[in-house]
């Protein structure tokens, strides 16, 4: 709590918007009496810290994925690889076939089975 130093009055706290900043100022309600106390608000709102588990999670999502595909032995056309992850799309429309994928464990090119 603080006091006017001209007429010794309770300073009120103002909220003030200066450009794009809300200044607080302790203002003297008699005599018009201004002290800045600055711009920090008197409850400084508390930082969100962003989780560092949940970019992790993000950059190995796709990672995560094919660690969980199992592995065929199949070779790749590109790089002659023989081992790829294996998984199978269902093919729009139709409900009887589905194409098998793999991917290339080395070069992570990606390929179907033509059947
Ligand atoms: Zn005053
Ligand atoms: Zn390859």
């Amino acid at each position: 709590m603080e006091f006017c130093p001209d007429c010794g009055m309770r300073l009120v706290s103002r909220r003030n918007k200066k450009e794009k900043k809300v200044v607080f100022n302790l203002v003297c309600p008699k005599c018009g009496y201004t002290k800045h106390t600055g711009d920090k608000p008197p409850v400084i709102p508390k930082a969100i810290e962003r989780s560092p588990h949940e970019s992790i999670a993000i950059i190995g999502k796709e990672e995560q994925k094919l660690r969980t595909l199992p592995t065929v032995r199949v070779e790749c056309p590109k790089c002659g690889n023989n081992t790829a992850y294996a998984w199978q799309v269902q093919t729009r429309g139709t409900d009887e076939s589905s194409t098998q994928f793999f991917r290339c464990t080395k070069c992570n090119y990606t390929f179907r089975e033509y059947s």
